[in-house]
């Protein structure tokens, strides 16, 4: 099997047994990125010397030691919202287009304790805002399976890295939907983890109560390793858990299936249906069982969601002044015109956007209509998981209502770009974990399957979506 297919824990059982090491694997993913990165744009920065280096780290602990991390020499990708020390974070916004990270993410060290292997840094919408990588200041991500439609986004770049094997894995992060949505649209597994279970500490801040880091890979096992080795309490993110996750042995014999109704009335591309029908019947062939559930406030997760995720990312951006990070205005007079021309210059439109929204909805005499009453129905939507999660095990559902669309398609209508996230999004404000599960293509473009699971059961998703992995590869 050719170095590059190689799925993660293969290429650990390789370098264990000796097959090749580190380096040489290294090499031929910096050189699948040289060939072929030009046309897809995965990478804003390809981390070589970091890459080498590391890869010279982990081939002498292979050497030396009997039993290593699986995780130990295999190349990776890290989504550029993710500080690593040393490196240019770009969050794909002008206004950080030259800053360099001070200190690694808690996620980086991890990885980094693991001896992993950093190829570079992946492309994204600015600030994590959008479902295309349209927004990205430096440039649209192309959907390796048609370049002439998005990869996704806002993760693009790391789903894009993964299904153009120019990296064994990658790392994302979901807010309402950035790491199934690329997933699903490039045909890779990715895991948006219970809100708290991985550190946020490092990740530039969008919307603080929304946003979670999670893995890509090709298989439903990689995703597993990697969650496994980035999970766990963080003293630097006060909103992190000490949850112990316990493997979980799950038939889909018995099984209780929630489908929820709303996400099935309208708006869904028939051919996108059909591949969710079909992944549905096959898991019924297996004896699960399938319950019809509802989510009634599911209509409302949209416009509850573009208001929080402004509101908070109004908030965090507030930091990008021209004084403590990045792009700085030098032809300013006052303080004032610092602030205007740097955040002027250095935001792009969607931002801007997004910071008017939210401070508009954030201001005295509007924030009880909008922020307040926008709570007050995350808490509606909340309660329609948890009461249909009394019923099942996990859901199934769409990733999203279309498959890869054009580039261009809808760059220009931002109402269109947001809808992106209807079946995404509600997930995230309740803050529950879900997985994008590569279940069909209509014609050449993959489109995932969402399972959704309880608070802290991502164990579960992923016994499931294990076992539907194989059933959907028997055709
Ligand atoms: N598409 C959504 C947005 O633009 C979600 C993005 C994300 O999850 N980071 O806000």
């Amino acid at each position: 099997m050719e170095l590059l297919d190689l799925t993660l824990q293969q290429a650990h059982e390789g370098l264990k047994k000796k097959e090749f090491s580190s380096t040489e694997l290294t090499k031929a993913y910096l050189a699948q990125i040289k060939n072929e990165d030009q046309k897809i744009h995965a990478y804003l920065a390809v981390t070589e010397n970091l890459a080498l280096e590391q890869a010279e780290a982990a081939d002498k602990i292979i050497l030396s030691q009997k039993e290593f991390s699986v995780l130990t020499g295999i190349p990776n990708s890290i989504k550029d919202a993710i500080l690593v020390e040393g490196e240019k974070c770009t969050a794909g916004s002008k206004i950080l287009g030259h800053y360099v990270a001070p200190y690694d993410a808690t996620v980086i060290k991890k990885l980094k304790k693991q001896n992993a292997v950093i190829l570079g840094k992946t492309n994204l919408d600015e600030f994590a805002m959008g479902a295309s990588t349209e927004n990205s200041a430096f440039g649209v991500t192309k959907n390796p399976h048609d370049l002439a439609r998005v990869s996704g986004g806002s993760s693009g770049g790391a789903a894009a890295s993964v299904a153009a094997k120019e990296a064994c894995y990658a790392l994302g992060s979901d807010t309402g939907g950035s790491i199934r949505l690329p997933a699903s649209f490039c045909g890779v597994v990715g895991l948006n983890p219970t809100y708290g279970a991985v550190s946020r500490f490092g990740l530039i801040a969008f919307a603080s109560s929304l946003d979670q880091i999670g893995p890509m890979a090709k298989t439903v096992e990689d995703v597993k390793i990697v969650f496994d080795a980035i999970s766990g309490k963080d003293a630097n993110d006060a909103t992190s858990t000490d949850y112990k996750f316990e493997d979980e042995e799950v038939v889909l014999k018995g099984l209780k299936i929630g489908i929820p109704k709303e996400y099935f009335e309208k708006g869904i591309d028939p051919e996108v249906e059909k591949i969710i029908n079909n992944a549905i019947k096959k898991a019924e062939e297996q004896g699960a069982k399938m319950v019809s559930v509802s989510l009634p406030n599911t209509k409302y997760s949209t416009a509850c969601y573009y208001i929080i995720a402004p509101c908070e990312a109004s908030a965090n951006l507030a930091r990008f002044d021209g004084i403590k990070y990045g792009l700085s205005s030098q032809s300013a007079e006052d303080l004032l015109g610092v602030y205007l021309e740097s955040r002027g210059a250095g935001f792009g439109p969607e931002p801007k956007r997004r910071i008017l929204i939210g401070t508009h909805a954030l201001s005295a005499g509007y924030y009880d209509a909008y922020y307040k009453k926008a709570q007050e129905v995350r808490e509606l939507i909340r309660q329609d998981f948890k009461e249909a999660f009394k019923k099942v095990d996990v859901m199934f559902s769409p990733v999203s209502p279309v498959p890869a669309f054009n580039i261009g398609e809808k760059s220009n209508d931002p109402l269109s770009m947001y809808l992106m996230d209807i079946y995404t999004g509600p997930v995230k404000l309740a803050g529950l974990p879900a997985l994008s599960l590569p279940a069909g293509k209509v014609g050449k473009l993959p489109v995932g399957l969402q399972i959704i699971g309880n608070y802290f059961e991502e164990n579960k998703i992923l016994a499931v979506a294990s076992l539907m992995e194989k059933v959907l590869q028997l055709g």
